[in-house]
């Protein structure tokens, strides 16, 4: 594997790789790897001949000052773990180089950047798009993969493609979960052995609450047994709890016979804030 520092090191390699005929598949993240992002490496490598990963912790997305200076970082690990499923380069450059002549690009998503993570984290979407859209720039992938537990950016990037026309499929990848089904998260790390315990009610009320749905039921009514249970829960205080259409993220009121559902919850276990979902059919 190779590490590529700056910008001007990525795009000479991937001229490079143009001229070979190479298709690239490219995983972006913030480092602090775990076997989430490692399953989205790992789907990159089986399907496209060059996987490039970059990690970037990229301030712009952070609307808590605290969480981008606490966000974990572990170099030594992840370029093991990275190795390891044979990704062939990683991209680690510093934020002057990225947002060097760079001020980020201006889209109206008609709401969806607004709603669920967008009314609590101000300014993420934005910070997220400015990021991904110049690191497509970068790495022109052919494919890029991006994990459902953050089912929202994962609708954002979609409709970022659409609307600026990129030739670049993008893929949506199963969460991850770890034993007990707390969805793996870099932030994870931050939380004690009580709290990753208790984290695990995230989807365990999720999933208790959305098997008792159904057709012509109204979702409120789920959506504030989630919240008034998560509140019984020392240390966990839950920001939303939304029933959505899968693309549009638009708030289902009531249950249709044939629709696909996306339960999703936003939720602070002491001080560190997790987000996870599932995906009802009905
Ligand atoms: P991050 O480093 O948090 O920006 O995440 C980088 C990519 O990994 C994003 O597309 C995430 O959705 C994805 N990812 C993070 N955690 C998981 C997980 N538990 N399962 C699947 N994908 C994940």
């Amino acid at each position: 594997m190779e590490k590529l520092h700056t910008v001007d090191e990525l795009v000479s390699k991937r001229e490079e790789l143009d001229h070979k005929g190479l298709k690239v598949g490219f995983v972006p993240t913030m480092g602090a790897l775990h076997e989430g992002h490692i399953s989205l490496v790992k789907k990159s490598v089986s399907e496209n001949d060059i996987t490039i990963v970059s990690i970037f912790v990229n301030p712009k997305q952070f609307n808590d000052k605290s969480d981008f200076e606490n966000y974990p970082v572990d170099y030594d690990n992840d370029l093991a773990l990275l190795e390891s499923v044979n990704c062939d380069y990683v991209f680690m450059p510093d934020g002057k180089d990225v947002y060097n002549d760079y001020n980020g690009v201006s889209i109206d998503f008609n709401g969806l950047d607004k709603i669920l993570e967008g009314e609590f984290r101000l300014g993420h979407f934005q910070g997220v798009v400015d990021v991904v859209y110049r690191l497509f720039d970068l790495v022109k992938p052919y494919n890029s993969y991006f994990g459902q537990k953050d089912f929202q950016q994962l609708a954002v990037i979609k409709k970022l493609v659409e609307y600026k026309g990129l030739d670049i499929n993008v893929v949506g990848c199963d969460i991850v979960r770890e034993k007990h089904g707390l969805a793996m998260s870099s932030r994870n790390e931050r939380l004690t052995s009580t709290q990753r315990n208790d984290a695990s009610s995230i989807i365990e009320l999720m999933k208790k609450f959305s098997s008792r749905m159904k057709i012509g039921d109204s979702t409120e009514e789920f959506s504030n047994y989630f919240m008034t249970e998560m509140k019984k829960i020392s240390e966990m205080r839950p920001e939303y709890c939304v029933f959505c259409h899968p693309e549009s993220l638009e708030e289902i009121k009531i249950i249709e016979e044939n629709s696909v559902i996306v339960m999703c919850g936003g939720v602070w276990c002491g001080g560190v804030r997790l987000i996870d979902n599932i995906i009802l059919e009905f």
